[in-house]
């Protein structure tokens, strides 16, 4: 076996969400909602299912997927991408993973932002490039120039960047992304641009994409998932956004990776993206309540929180909670003593971890986190060590 998946462990969601089923915890853990999605999107699914094709759909996606992947863009971020700039995947994750495999060279280093999704580092290794860290640091993760500086060097190829960020719950700046646009044009650095949040978002915030910023137009894939603006994670449907020769290359990895995506969900998915902008915005005012609910308890109990701008998440802050236990040590009391699976961020660090932040996913029913509060207020003179 490759020693890369033989020295591997199971991932933190998986490990968390395994013990929170065994020991009937309730799961704030893994990043998912308990909501259905919208039915209309269910509905063209099931139709789709049932009376159209159920073959091989054309390997870079549905032509009216393609399309209305398109359109929403240019509706949502003012992007001017043409249907065959966009190539459909089997998730976000499909899309980086071809991604990475379309534009590593054995040695080229890929620049990327701690805290790091998990799936990044070993996509990077596997497709032999080598991962060079920035490390960003609650409460407010923000990019430098001193830190973009220190990590590049003349083998630096690619920048990874995730936004809105998951764990931190942040969302980069519009002057951060002028400075990441000009640092990418500088170096000739290619922007993998990882949005799968770009809809998740807060206070009338508004995602901007890094591909819109000068320069980046050429030098950008944009990725996006379905099931993150459904909140229909199971589904798997995403895409990576680029201009036609880049675009070229990505879909050359694709079609040996899985090749297509299940037809009657992309249907599906066309439909919601021309027929649900209601829906999806409603949906994330709902989450913007969740996390106010959440938060709003939390700090009943004494805790203190960092700021979440987007995504399904809310961090507490040990240290500023007065809380001396790090966080893989937080999350095992929450989990054992109060039955609450939440993940510790320095789960997302590769090196040089920050060790004090513990996240929690409040895309639940109200019923669930008052529960989740509730049982947390029951062990608190355990979790207050
Ligand atoms: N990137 C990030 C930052 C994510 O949070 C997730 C899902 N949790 C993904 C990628 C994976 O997306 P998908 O399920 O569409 O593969």
């Amino acid at each position: 076996m490759n020693p890369l998946y033989a020295r591997m462990g199971t991932t933190i969601f998986e490990a968390m969400s395994a013990r929170a089923r065994a020991s009937g915890a309730i799961n704030l853990g893994q990043g998912f909602a308990d909501g259905t999605g919208p039915a209309p999107v269910l509905e063209a699914a099931a139709r789709a299912l049932l009376e159209r094709s159920n073959q091989y759909p054309p390997m870079a996606g549905l032509p009216e997927l393609r399309q209305a992947v398109a359109d929403h863009y240019a509706r949502h971020q003012g992007l001017n991408l043409a249907p065959d700039e966009v190539i459909v995947t089997s998730g976000a994750t499909e899309a980086l993973a071809a991604s990475l495999l379309a534009l590593i060279e054995p040695g080229d280093e890929v620049l990327c932002f701690q805290p790091l999704y998990d799936a990044y580092v070993p996509l990077i290794l596997r497709a032999g490039g080598v991962p060079r860290f920035v490390r960003l640091e609650p409460p407010h993760w923000r990019v430098t120039r001193d830190a973009l500086d220190a990590a590049v060097t003349t083998k630096t190829r690619l920048l990874l960047l995730n936004n809105p960020l998951n764990p931190a719950a942040s969302m980069a700046s519009a002057e951060e992304l002028a400075l990441l646009a000009d640092f990418c044009v500088a170096h000739d650095l290619t922007a993998i641009c990882d949005e799968v949040w770009e809809h998740v978002t807060f206070d009338g915030a508004r995602h901007l994409p890094l591909i819109g910023f000068p320069g980046m137009r050429e030098r950008t894939v944009k990725i996006g998932s379905a099931g993150k603006i459904f909140a229909l994670t199971g589904w798997k449907v995403g895409w990576m956004c680029a201009a036609p020769e880049l675009a070229r290359g990505l879909g050359k990895a694709h079609q040996f990776l899985t090749f297509t995506t299940p037809p009657n969900l992309q249907w599906a998915v066309a439909e919601g993206l021309v027929t649900q902008d209601g829906w999806v915005a409603e949906t994330a005012a709902g989450f913007q309540s969740s996390r106010d609910r959440l938060a709003a308890g939390l700090h009943e109990l004494g805790f203190a929180t960092l700021p979440s701008a987007a995504t399904y998440f809310l961090s507490i802050d040990l240290a500023a909670s007065g809380i001396g236990l790090g966080d893989v040590a937080f999350c095992d009391l929450l989990l054992e003593e109060a039955g609450v699976a939440a993940i510790p961020v320095s789960a997302f660090y590769a090196e040089d971890p920050v060790a004090r932040v513990v996240r929690l996913c409040f895309a639940k029913q109200d019923a669930t986190l008052d529960t989740a509060l509730e049982r947390i207020a029951a062990a608190r003179a355990a979790l207050a060590r």
